[in-house]
Parts: structure tokens; C-alpha cells; sequence
């Protein structure tokens, strides 16, 4: 069976009615105040803090702190926001800036250095080719003055720049000195009948004959222009006689220079004129250049040594020897230029 348990005296529970200042007995208040009390009631019962109405309440509380920081806090954000994005494009912006400035003046300074690393090789290039032109021009000429005019012949005719760049030296080197030999020799020249015709022997370039108004044979190992004869002056297509006059300046190179003298006799007139135009250094025994010149058949007019650098001999042929005339050989020294 089941019994109730037994109420301690303090455990038991004493029921009273609760007497609030607003809730009086009902029975002793009059109808308005009735109407009254309970318009009170519905009012504090709409305004009661309910367990529903706390958590509205207190979400609406929380909603509102959480709105106001969330909006605060979106507030700082944008304003972080913006802030960071001014930063950002003024940042860009000055990066640009720089960057433009930088580069511009980075651009400016690389050119520049660009400019002056071009010039410098420019120059140093430009100096480079000068000097290998230098060196093979000088090549060229100790080839010339120490070897037979038939192997400078073939070295022409294998290296088709030779002739190109050994004149290029010889122009150089002709700038360098006090006077232009040959333009003495045309002086004298232009003091003959223009009937006269003359044989360049070794012209080069072949400028004699723009100089002066006679006819002129232009003769060198390599044709530079339609009228040079491209031969070897010790065996050329002039016929027997034909000349009045043989003009070699400068161009008594290779070591058979008698076969040039003997070709001489053959082409020159009896009375025919030679003027010899020649680097002083060459000559180790003037009188024995002259000797060999009266072997073969010349007889010595005048000679100039007074010239700085050159000098300048003039013969006239006596008599005819013939090519085949033994004559002692006898050679000029190598005329060998120094380093520019
Ligand atoms: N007489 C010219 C060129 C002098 S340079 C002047 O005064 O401007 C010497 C020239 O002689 C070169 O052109 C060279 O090719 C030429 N030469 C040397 N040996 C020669 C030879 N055996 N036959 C023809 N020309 C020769």
C-alpha cells in the first residue's frame, strides 16, 4: 500500500494568499478601479518578463549590441577598407610613379651607359680594324719586297683582297709623309710634249695617269680599273720601242729587279726617259744601283737625294741589251714600314 510520507515541520508548506500593494482584495474596490487593475494587468502581463518574452527581449538586446558592433565593426572594416585601398592605390600609384621615374632614369642611365660601352667598342673596334689593316698591309709589303714578281704575282691572284687592302695601307702610309712622290714625278712629267707616251710600270691605283696629259700605259700585277694593264713588270704586253718614257714610283719591289730593268730596255725608244722614284732606306749602295742601271742599258741624268724620305733618280736608255743580257743581280733592300 502506498502511504504519503510524513511532512517534516520544516518541509511543510503553508499556503497563503499573497498580498501585493497592487493586489488587494477585489472585493472591496469599485468597478472603475476593477477596470482599471486589470487594464494594469494586461498591460504588465504584455510587459511581463516572460521566459519568451526575455529571450525576444535579450535577442532583440544581443541583436542589437550584435547589429550595432557587427555594424560598428563593418563601419571599421570599410573604413579599413577604404583606407586600405587608398593606401593600396596611392601605394600603386607611387610605385608607378617610381617605378616610371626609376625606369625612365634607369632607362637613361643604361642608355647612356649603352652609348658610351657602344662608343668604346665602336672605338675599340674601329681601332682593331685599323690595326689589322695595319698589320696586313704591312704583311703584304715585306711579302712584295722579299719575294720574285712571279710569286707576288700568285699571291694576287689567290687573295683577291690583297691588292684591295695592301693599297689601303699604302694610302695611309702615303698621308704620313712630308710629299707624295708621285705627284713630283707628274710635276716633271707635265714638262714633256704631251706627245710623249708613258709607261706606269707598278701604277696601283693608277692615279699617274689622271695627273698628268699624256698617253699613259697604267701596268700593275692587278687591274684595279678597265684601263690598267694587269700584268708583271718584268714581262708585259708593250710591244719593242713603244715607250718615250718609264715611270716606276715606289714599285721597284721583289727580288728580281734586273728582269724589270731588262724589260725596260725592251719597251723604251733609244733616248727613252726613266724616272725612279724610291725609299732612301732602300738603298744600301747607291752606286751600285746605278752600276746595275748602266748594265742594263741606262745611263744616269740627274739624281735628287736631297728629298727628305725619297729618292729620285733619272736615266736615259743608250742602248738596247735584250732580255737575255746576264746581268750581276742586284736588289734594294725591303722597304719594311713600321707600326702605325
Ligand atoms: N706607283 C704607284 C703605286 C706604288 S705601290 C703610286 O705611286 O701610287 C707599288 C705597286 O707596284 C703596287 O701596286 C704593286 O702591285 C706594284 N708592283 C709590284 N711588283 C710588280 C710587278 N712585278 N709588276 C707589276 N706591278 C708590280
Amino acid at each position: 500500500m502506498f502511504s504519503a510520507p510524513k511532512f517534516e515541520k520544516s518541509e511543510a508548506l503553508e499556503f497563503k494568499s499573497i498580498q501585493t500593494a497592487n493586489n488587494k482584495s477585489t472585493k472591496s474596490l469599485t468597478k472603475s478601479q476593477k477596470r482599471r487593475n486589470k487594464k494594469r494587468e494586461k498591460q504588465n502581463e504584455q510587459t511581463k518578463e516572460t521566459p519568451a518574452n526575455k529571450i525576444n527581449k535579450n535577442n532583440k538586446v544581443k541583436q542589437g549590441r550584435i547589429e550595432k558592433s557587427k555594424n560598428a565593426k563593418k563601419g571599421k572594416a570599410q573604413q579599413l577598407q577604404m583606407s586600405a585601398a587608398k593606401l593600396k592605390a596611392a601605394a600603386a600609384q607611387m610605385l608607378n610613379q617610381t617605378n616610371d621615374d626609376e625606369l625612365e632614369s634607369m632607362e637613361t642611365e643604361s642608355q647612356q651607359e649603352k652609348d658610351s660601352v657602344n662608343s668604346k667598342i665602336n672605338s675599340f673596334a674601329a681601332k682593331l680594324k685599323e690595326e689589322l689593316k695595319g698589320g696586313r698591309f704591312r704583311f703584304l709589303n715585306e711579302q712584295l719586297y722579299t719575294m720574285n714578281s712571279q710569286k707576288a704575282d700568285e699571291l694576287f691572284k689567290q687573295d683577291k683582297d690583297a691588292f684591295e687592302a695592301y693599297h689601303a695601307g699604302y694610302r695611309h702610309q702615303v698621308a704620313k709623309w712630308p710629299i707624295n712622290p708621285l705627284q713630283r714625278i707628274a710635276k716633271m712629267l707635265r714638262r714633256l710634249p704631251r706627245s710623249l707616251e708613258i709607261g706606269d710600270f707598278g701604277c696601283g691605283e693608277g692615279k699617274l695617269s689622271q695627273m698628268i696629259p699624256h698617253k699613259v700605259y697604267a701596268l700593275d700585277l692587278v687591274a684595279c680599273r678597265p684601263d690598267i694593264m694587269a700584268c708583271d713588270m718584268a714581262n708585259t704586253p708593250l710591244s719593242t720601242q713603244q715607250l718615250d718614257v718609264a715611270v716606276y714610283c715606289l714599285s721597284l719591289m721583289g727580288t728580281n729587279l734586273t728582269d724589270y730593268l731588262l724589260e725596260c730596255n725592251r719597251v723604251l725608244k733609244i733616248n727613252g726617259l726613266v724616272y725612279i722614284a724610291e725609299i732612301q732606306s732602300r738603298f744600301e749602295d747607291v752606286r751600285g744601283f746605278i752600276k746595275t742601271m748602266e748594265a742594263c742599258g741606262f745611263e744616269l741624268v740627274k739624281k735628287d737625294m736631297d728629298v727628305k724620305v725619297f729618292y729620285f733618280f733619272q736615266f736615259k736608255k743608250v742602248r738596247n741589251v735584250g732580255k737575255v743580257a746576264k746581268i750581276p743581280n742586284f736588289t734594294l733592300k725591303p722597304c719594311l714600314y713600321r707600326k702605325r
